[in-house]
């Protein structure tokens, strides 16, 4: 797989503070990345250490195959776009003149452009209307827009829809798929709603107490997430010998519990059971939840 960014034991301290506590991270080129994390993990700070804004105390990272050393490292930063903490808005400017603004300060030769992007994020009939009288559904669109000036390859997003009502949700949502898809940009997404982050991300990265607790793909996660069988039986390893032979997915809990994946009939399994000497004692249907999922890898209680 190639990667658009990754991370190699990046640490950050604030005094005795550890922030950022050895990230070991890798942002799959192409994806929408979740990352998440509760308040405090460390995400932003991750953020602005891509971005330039803040640098580590030990450790690198690579952007775009450059790494955070090399003298290059600021040609591949051009490459990004970011829209972090509330978007860096002119309030009293249309849409277009912050996007003239935007052109002038990264120095591009001309307005090319600018009308295709204001189509993308669907703020092109905006006019006259100062940014200043925006929603902050439009106002966060504005800021995608922005940080779409100059054609990134990555656009990074801090917690896109915090305070979005759920119209402006669907919007920017909408919007990250199509950016995604049509334009191939790679996305980061910080968040600490799983929930959320659940309807577009094709990866994630968890984060907690500034350490990734786990990286996985979106099929990965649903296939965590699936619909099973808990079934409590006297021990899970005859268990495991009853579905091999049957040909049923399984995943051993513990000695006495295992999830199977797969409708079966008590009746039809009973019988196996019995001749290999194995006790059922509970079977029950069994999802596992996001956000149950979430905080078992966070170390909190799965069924909290
Ligand atoms: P949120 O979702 O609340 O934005 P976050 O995951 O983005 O959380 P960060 O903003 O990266 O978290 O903060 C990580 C930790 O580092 C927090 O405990 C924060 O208080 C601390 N921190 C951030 N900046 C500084 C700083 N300049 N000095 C001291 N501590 C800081």
């Amino acid at each position: 797989m190639e990667y658009i960014f990754t991370t190699n034991n990046l640490e950050k301290k604030y005094g005795n503070f550890t922030a950022l506590n050895g990230i070991n991270m890798k942002v799959p080129k192409g994806s929408i990345y979740g990352f998440v994390g509760k308040n405090g993990a460390g995400k932003t700070t991750l953020i602005r250490h891509l971005c330039g804004l803040q640098h580590q105390t030990s450790g690198s990272f690579e952007l775009m195959g450059v790494k955070d050393s090399d003298k290059d490292i600021s040609k591949a930063r051009r490459r990004i776009g970011a829209v972090v903490e509330s978007p860096a808005i002119y309030k009293d400017m249309t849409a277009k003149d912050n996007l003239k603004q935007q052109y002038l300060t990264l120095g591009l030769p001309s307005f090319d452009g600018i009308d295709e992007i204001l189509e993308l994020v669907g703020l092109s009939d905006t006019g006259k209307k100062k940014a200043g009288k925006f929603s902050l559904g439009m106002r966060q669109r504005l800021g995608i827009a922005i940080a779409l000036c100059g054609n990134p390859d990555l656009l990074i997003l801090d917690e896109p829809t915090n305070g979005l009502d759920p119209q402006g949700i669907i919007e920017i949502r909408e919007l990250i798929i199509k950016l995604n898809r049509e334009k191939g940009i790679t996305f980061i997404i910080s968040s600490h709603i799983l929930d959320e982050l659940s309807r577009i991300a094709t990866y994630y990265g968890f984060i907690d107490k500034g350490r990734i607790v786990k990286e996985m793909s979106a099929a990965e996660l649903e296939k965590e997430c699936r619909k099973s069988i808990r079934m409590k039986v006297s021990d899970t390893k005859v268990l495991a010998g009853v579905m091999d032979k049957l040909g049923i997915e399984y995943t051993i809990i513990d000695d006495n519990t295992a999830d199977i994946f797969s409708e079966v009939a008590f009746s039809k399994i009973a019988k196996d059971f019995e001749d290999a000497g194995c006790t059922i004692y509970t079977m029950d249907e069994h999802e596992e939840s996001l956000e149950a999922f979430y905080l078992s890898l966070l170390g909190g209680t799965k069924n909290a």
